[in-house]
């Protein structure tokens, strides 16, 4: 059967896990002889891929549903992703809201536009979401996100994502290993392999993190390979190892911390305390000192205090990561955390993360200063004005002026400068 529609726009709010399954949606539209359009143009289709990890994640949503809907009072609108696996009831009573698909059937969206619908919901409980799809996104960016696992059987106290997403489920290695080489033989000079607990890969299998790392090492030719966010209790030695003896796994991690206070780790239900979090980080820069630290951290949980604030702040001030992502904490419903108290009231919280974004961008000038004496590779992901941009190998970005080199080349540059987290060079 065909598609009622001829133009689609699709959108991700929230993960790079998220953005490999828009990528593959807008595949099938492809396929199906839809044109694909930009979010702000006119289309007959628009479909959004939402996220829940925050309140503003919702307000985002609902924001854009309101647009697309002045753009074109008519389209057809399909809101997926976490948000409809949470709140599928309140979303299918918005009268501007066409379909709510969950988290399961968010690849089969093309197929079921083309059914008769008898509801506007199609979703399943979370604790039933079993199957796994392998999906990477191509033709959007340079470099290529894959989804390898997806998924959480932690519990954090603060997270609805394993309400979202359902069991930790993976993909097989022998399966990932022919997604790299068929991206390679197109083309792509950079995959990212990504997950929702990406360390998990492979639980309830006989495979794990750590052998797919090393059969991609080995069975593969791709030039760059990076690997997205992973629990450091689940960041074995191995797996650091291996990244500080190849070539080609880029010397880059992101390790989510969420408080510097082992009460709150605790309060959070992480697996790992502070001394843990800070041998690991120490382990990678002993054995891999230009690597690039990325941090997640929450401000403002149930019950933090100044003093545990100043913890969170002095330990990271105190390690070497190079820069950090701050979440400010918000009411989650059924959530463990929603229930604690005392609440840390919204004025603290907003001052705590102000000092942290400003924490992360002197933790930034401080990694940029160290990367300043080195020549580096970047790929060049864009141009504006014969200005390249690209990212380094250990992830800081760089512009350089060339109009010999185009994107998607890999290119040896030289620091000249730097302003703002970036650096400006030339080519050598
Ligand atoms: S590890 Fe914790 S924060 Fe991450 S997805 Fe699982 S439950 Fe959520």
């Amino acid at each position: 059967m065909s598609s009622p529609f001829k133009t689609a726009a699709l959108h991700t709010l929230g993960c790079k896990v998220n953005f490999t399954e828009t990528s593959m949606i807008a595949k099938q539209f492809q396929e199906d002889g839809l044109s694909l359009v930009s979010i702000d143009q006119f289309a007959d289709i628009y479909v959004l891929n939402t996220c829940s990890v925050t309140e503003n994640a919702n307000i985002k949503c609902n924001r854009l549903v309101k647009k697309l809907k002045r753009i074109n009072p008519n389209a057809f609108i399909v809101i997926t992703g976490c948000y409809a696996q949470l709140k599928s009831d309140e979303l299918s009573k918005n009268n501007d809201i066409d379909l709510v698909v969950g988290s399961e059937s968010k690849l089969n969206i093309p197929e079921i536009i083309k059914k008769e619908m008898n509801s506007k919901l199609v979703t399943s409980k979370f604790d039933s979401i079993e199957s796994f799809s392998l999906s990477y996104s191509s033709g959007d960016r340079v470099r290529s996100f894959i989804k390898v696992q997806d998924g959480c059987d932690y519990n954090c106290t603060f997270c609805t994502i394993p309400l979202a997403r359902g069991k930790s489920r993976s993909s097989k290695i022998s399966e990932i290993v022919d997604v790299v080489n068929s991206l390679d033989r197109k083309g792509y000079k950079e995959v990212v392999l990504s997950g929702i607990n990406l360390g998990d890969f492979g639980n309830g299998s006989n495979q794990n993190c750590f052998q797919l790392f090393q059969e991609i090492e080995k069975s593969t030719s791709i030039p760059r390979i990076r690997i997205s966010s992973i629990e450091p209790n689940l960041l074995s030695d191995n797996i650091i190892n291996l990244i500080a003896s190849s070539k080609r796994f880029m010397p880059h991690f992101h390790i989510p911390l969420q408080s510097g206070s082992d009460r709150i780790l605790k309060l959070m239900k992480r697996k790992y305390n502070v001394r843990f979090y800070s041998n690991k980080i120490n382990k990678i820069k002993s054995i891999i000192p230009n690597a690039s630290i990325g941090v997640d951290v929450i401000v403002g949980f149930p019950t933090e205090t100044d003093d545990e604030f100043n913890e969170t702040y002095n330990l990271l001030s105190d390690l070497e990561v190079s820069y950090l992502h701050v979440f400010t904490y918000s009411e989650r419903e059924n959530t463990i955390a929603i229930n604690l108290k005392p609440k840390v009231a919204q004025e603290v919280r907003n001052t705590r993360s102000k000092k942290l974004r400003a924490l992360s961008e002197y933790l930034k000038s401080q990694f940029i200063i160290k990367n300043m004496n080195t020549n580096h590779t970047i790929l060049v992901e864009g141009v504006h004005d014969n200005v390249l941009h690209g990212y380094t190998e250990n992830y800081i970005k760089f512009h350089v002026n060339s109009n010999q080199m185009k994107i998607n080349d890999l290119v040896n540059v030289k620091p000249l400068d730097s302003s703002y987290g970036t650096i400006t060079g030339k080519t050598v």
